[in-house]
């Protein structure tokens, strides 16, 4: 999951994302740069969901864009690969790891955006594998996650649609009860200044970081804007948000981590008992499959005693080798 901020118009698009990126359950977290901008075209490439996926498509769309001379050439030339692509990530987990193609650790998004000519304006386009990578036109202004003064975007619930009975998203019902008013709010507008960004993406953290079960999206790292027009492209570090989990003034990060797989839970006196022992050492089940999804056994997998990680500094794994060459034939 990512922090979106999409706004098109006749004349310029902005592209905001953050750069904190996790595993589902926390035991790697990590930041990365979710705007691959291909300047030359130009198009922008945002990430959203499943990391491996991007680890795919982002190479592939490079491809693409050196035979592409317009936005509209790229759309043309990208929107078939993209299901393909991901059904390499599906087999691949299908195979190696057991996992269903309709689990929910699979579902992918990208938004791509760009001048078109063909319409005489900046477009942006979504696609979900969840949505089978139909193009989405972003007329509207899209921000994903939506605060609690905010609709909720077509991309957030689809999301979060994709989630439904995935017992692994711990009380769900919370984002059920909430969505009938939360609709009723008002729609996101694009923001007029570089501060009216930053106060929406602080907001949406605020209200989302701290732990409400199905409504938890986590915001953090740094947030990129980028602004395209049809002079050329401006990108920058507008805001760096606070996540030092040592700091006591950074509470909220904090007891989002607690409430996950995170190594500073594992290592933090249990929450579910009063044994006053660590989660690792409690009531963690070592041989439950990891929360992470991969499949795998926690004590193997995600776990602060995992032979293969250190017990700071997990890093998500990325696809086996072959997974990526066939990606690229
Ligand atoms: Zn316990
Ligand atoms: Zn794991």
């Amino acid at each position: 999951m990512t922090l979106i901020g999409v706004a098109v118009s006749r004349d310029s698009a902005e592209i905001a994302t953050d750069t904190l990126c996790y595993q589902l359950n926390l035991a790697a977290v990590s930041e990365m740069d979710k705007q691959l901008i291909l300047d030359h075209v130009p198009v922008v490439v945002v990430r959203y969901a499943q990391n491996l996926f991007h680890d795919l498509w982002w190479p592939r769309a490079g491809e693409l864009s050196l035979q592409a001379s317009t936005f509209d050439e790229f759309t043309r030339l990208a929107e078939p690969e993209l299901r393909p692509i991901h059904q390499v990530l599906t087999d691949y987990f299908g195979k190696e790891h057991g996992i269903a193609a309709t689990d929910s650790t699979l579902t992918a998004g990208v938004v791509h955006v760009g001048y078109s000519h063909q319409h005489q304006r900046f477009k942006a386009y979504g696609y979900l594998s969840d949505l089978g990578f139909k193009r989405i036109d972003l007329k509207q202004p899209l921000f994903v996650p939506a605060h609690f003064g905010l609709r909720p975007s077509v991309f957030e619930r689809a999301l979060k649609d994709a989630t439904r009975g995935d017992p692994r998203v711990v009380g769900r019902d919370q984002y059920d009860e909430r969505l009938p008013e939360w609709m009723r709010q008002a729609r996101f507008t694009r923001p007029e200044s570089v501060d009216e960004w930053i106060d929406v993406a602080c907001r949406a953290r605020d209200d989302r970081v701290v732990p409400g079960g199905g409504i938890t999206h986590l915001v953090g790292g740094q947030l990129r804007l980028t602004t395209l027009t049809r002079e050329g492209t401006r990108s920058s570090i507008i805001h760096t948000f606070d996540q030092d989990v040592d700091d006591p003034t950074h509470e909220g990060f904090r007891r989002c981590l607690l409430e996950h797989d995170h190594p500073l839970a594992q290592l933090s006196p249990c929450p579910y008992c009063d044994s006053g022992r660590r989660l690792v050492d409690c009531c963690l089940d070592a041989d439950a499959p990891c929360s992470c999804g991969w499949g795998n056994r926690f004590a193997d997998c995600c776990s602060v005693y995992a032979p293969h990680r250190g017990a700071s500094t997990p890093q998500i794994r990325p696809p086996a080798p072959d997974t990526r060459q066939r990606a690229t034939l």
